[in-house]
């Protein structure tokens, strides 16, 4: 086969193809199989190995190998050679496979005199469902051209299988461990709640149908029309990308235009389509061997290289459906998006009434797709490492938002006990609504303040059911991300009225534009930014485009003439920022109150407490502030150099540590000596065990998404805030890594809800 590329391989696709169009016995055609490939690559041996029940593989047909060792010889994945391919997905390729340490020694097969070994899996929708195997005596050195060969010999293999199911597949579905059967996957509750639905990808990988062309010359054509749409499209995007993006970001684009017409990625394809694949089957053999070639490099930089590849092959696999892009605004009824991340735009690039849960391989709890998703009530199982090699485009599953677990596939008991966990659910919703008009008094009869963080219409539908006292922490910033061009003064002083109709005469704290970072906007031009959530971002903007902000503050004050108007500025880290930006709303406020319609009945302005700088200027802040709000999301990330975003660092650190217990009730004791209002809006204000915390340090007023109030205010109701103190003031001089533990047994102890 080595010696001609092309042509060897279409002779032995055309005897392929007439065995698989034939009729019969699938083990026997399989034994045919097996024959001609052993046959035309001059191999004494070629055996096809599945997978059954239990990760076990089981041979099924041999040319060389003792006949009785068919369907007695087993291997587990992982063990032996062939155990090895299916565990790793890749191809192996031994000139002494006897030698190598893997060898599993199986006397029945009388396999003892072969030296040399070729095995490459047999992939199904991203899965291993067997194992290829071709052996000779003599220590032989299969070549590149047949190895690329023997895998898309597996291809046409893999679709006799399924076809035919050759493994019944009721015999499957009772085990656990294979990629085709029920799977439990456990990940991070990133938004709580339970879904069960449809999986849909949100980068859809190739699924190949048809492995073999009917008309080589006609699938040639198909496969060009289609890079030269692919071509077309690429250089649509680096022009619209011109105009909104950074030279460097323009660089990245040049990279994709420059493998679109990389000769040599091209030539591949051609060629495995002219030795007989369809284009479909030419990208999955290329895209799969960028993928093995991905997985052995080190080197970040080649390796995004090596992405942007992948990302094309997809790209023009799509180009030969004739189509681009998954249409998101056309989902099937009960979807659940299963990506690797997402920003939160594209999240809300979903059809939300169709959109039931999202699982994503990265994610953390304070990423804004989490953020979003709380608000919009969608649950979100993040670092679920293995779900993208388990999961197939459409299967059922069940997302449980309770305990951080996703199942595939499930049988009717996970079923079952999946629905009483959706009536528990309700049952504790049903609760949690009973408190809904009770005030959250503690035990020793003090009174916490509960507020809700808000930030779309939606959250507006829900605030009487919330049970809030208010919104402590409105991002205006969502209504800028879900639109396509900035929104006029008038817009979104329409929208800052609406939100003071619902709220009456609860309290509404605006935050002014928070964007940068992991929030973008499309219509803004931003630069691309080695650190993100370090660079030009919140207040900096607004500062430095003061345009923006001051459209953004004259929509507020025109919203709130005659009424009560209260406005936070993000990510302050110096005084001068603060005295600034209270200066444009000044500015704002005096040229209200000379027009008709007039200025606000009273003002307050405050700001995050999210960069630790500032909190080394608190006396001068506290004496220009009428209010101060703790950001710990931002404020954790910042003191602890962790970036919120990464799945990697973000467990290395609790705020449960005396470090920043203290330093939250540094900032505590310093608002209540000048006497000014303060309050906790991050997501720490939303879990009860950090919320019975921050109680103990003093604060009054949490505000958080709004599934957490009903469980926060049934910690405050069952605790007793001054025990809470003294035990709380104890921690902060602990030198543990984390107090969390000794919270929890606190908690226990005292019978608090947690
Ligand atoms: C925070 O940083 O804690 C916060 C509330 O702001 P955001 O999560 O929107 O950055
Ligand atoms: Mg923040």
């Amino acid at each position: 086969m080595s010696s001609s590329a092309v042509s060897g391989p279409r002779i032995l696709f055309r005897q392929l193809r007439s065995v698989m169009a034939g009729k019969g016995d699938a083990e026997l055609r399989l034994q045919t199989i097996v024959g001609l490939i052993a046959s035309n690559m001059i191999a004494e041996v070629c055996s096809c190995y599945l997978i059954r029940a239990g990760d076990m593989l089981e041979l099924f047909a041999t040319q060389g190998l003792k006949k009785d060792a068919v369907h007695h010889t087993r291997l587990r994945v992982g063990e032996g050679l062939v155990g090895d391919v299916a565990a790793h997905a890749r191809p192996l390729n031994l000139s002494d496979a006897q030698a190598h340490k893997q060898f599993a020694y199986r006397p029945e097969t009388g396999e003892e005199i072969y030296h040399s070994l070729l095995g490459v899996p047999i992939m199904r929708g991203g899965r291993v469902i067997g194992v290829l195997v071709v052996q000779n005596r003599t220590m032989r050195h299969y070549t590149d051209e047949e190895v690329e060969a023997l895998q898309t010999v597996a291809m046409v293999v893999a679709e006799l299988i399924s076809s035919e199911e050759m493994v019944n597949s009721n015999e499957l579905l009772d085990t656990a461990g294979n990629a085709t059967l029920p799977h439990r996957l456990t990940g991070r509750i990133l938004a709580e709640g339970l879904a069960t639905g449809y999986a849909v990808l949100h980068e859809p990988r190739i699924i190949v149908n048809r492995t073999i062309a009917e008309d080589v010359p006609a699938e040639s054509l198909r496969l060009r029309k289609a890079v030269s749409g692919l071509q077309e499209s690429v250089d649509v995007m680096l022009n619209t990308t011109d105009e909104m993006f950074s030279d460097e970001s323009k660089d990245i684009f040049e990279a994709y235009k420059m493998f679109a017409h990389d000769k040599s990625w091209l030539k591949r394809l051609e060629d495995a389509v002219l030795t007989g694949l369809t284009a479909e089957a030419a990208i999955k053999l290329v895209q799969d061997d960028t993928r093995n070639r991905m997985k052995q490099i080190s080197d970040p930089y080649i390796r995004e290289r090596l992405s942007d590849l992948d990302d094309l092959a997809n790209r023009l696999y799509l180009h030969l459906e004739g189509n681009t892009r998954i249409d998101r605004h056309h989902l099937p009824q009960n979807t659940i998006v299963v990506a690797q991340n997402m920003g939160a735009a594209e999240l809300l690039d979903y059809d939300q009434e169709h959109l039931k849960a999202v699982v994503l391989v990265e994610g953390t709890r304070s990423s804004h797709v989490a953020i979003v998703a709380r608000a919009l009530g969608i649950p979100v199982i993040g670092q679920c490492k293995e779900i993208s090699d388990a999961i197939e485009q459409g299967d059922f599953m069940l997302v449980d938002g309770e305990h951080g677990q996703v199942f595939l596939r499930p049988g009717d008991d996970v079923i079952q006990t999946f629905d009483s966990s959706v009536r528990h659910r309700a049952e504790k919703q049903a609760k949690y609504a009973a408190l809904r008009n009770k005030k959250a008094l503690s035990k020793d009869k003090q009174e916490i303040g509960i507020h809700m963080n808000a930030g779309l219409l939606i959250d507006l539908d829900h605030f009487e059911e919330a049970g809030a006292d208010g919104i402590g922490l409105f991002r205006t910033e969502l209504q800028f991300m879900v639109r396509s061009k900035l929104p006029k003064v008038d817009e979104q002083a329409e929208l800052y009225s609406k939100v003071l109709d619902k709220a009456g005469d609860r309290p509404v704290i605006f935050r002014t534009l928070d964007v940068g970072g992991d929030k973008a906007l499309p219509y803004l031009k931003m630069k691309e930014e080695e650190n993100p959530a370090l660079g030009w971002r919140a207040i900096r903007i607004g500062l430095d485009r003061p345009a923006l902000l001051k459209a953004q503050l004259r929509a507020m004050v025109r919203a709130a003439a005659g009424r009560n108007l209260s406005v936070m500025f993000p990510m302050i880290a110096e005084f001068s920022e603060f005295l600034e930006a209270k200066a444009l709303l000044n500015k704002e406020i005096e040229r209200a109150a000379r027009r008709e319609g007039g200025a606000p009945k009273v003002v307050k302005v405050g700001t995050m407490i999210e960069v630790p700088s500032i909190i080394w200027q608190m006396p001068h802040l506290l004496r220009e502030v009428d209010f101060v709000s703790v950001g710990s999301n931002d404020l954790m990330q910042f003191f602890y150099a962790v970036d919120r975003g990464n799945a990697m660092v973000t467990d290395r650190f609790d705020m449960l540590s005396s470090s920043f217990l203290s330093m939250l009730k540094y900032i505590a004791t310093e608002c209540q000596r000048a006497n000014v209002p303060f309050s906790i809006c991050g997501d720490a204000a939303g879990k009860p065990l950090e919320a019975m915390a921050l109680i103990g340090l003093g604060y009054r007023n949490l505000s958080m998404s709004m599934d957490a109030i009903g469980p926060v205010k049934e910690m405050v109701l069952s605790a007793d805030i001054e025990r809470i103190k003294d035990f709380v003031s104890k921690l902060c001089s602990s030198k543990e890594i984390s107090a969390r533990d000794q919270l929890r047994a606190f908690a226990k102890d005292h019978s608090i809800v947690i």
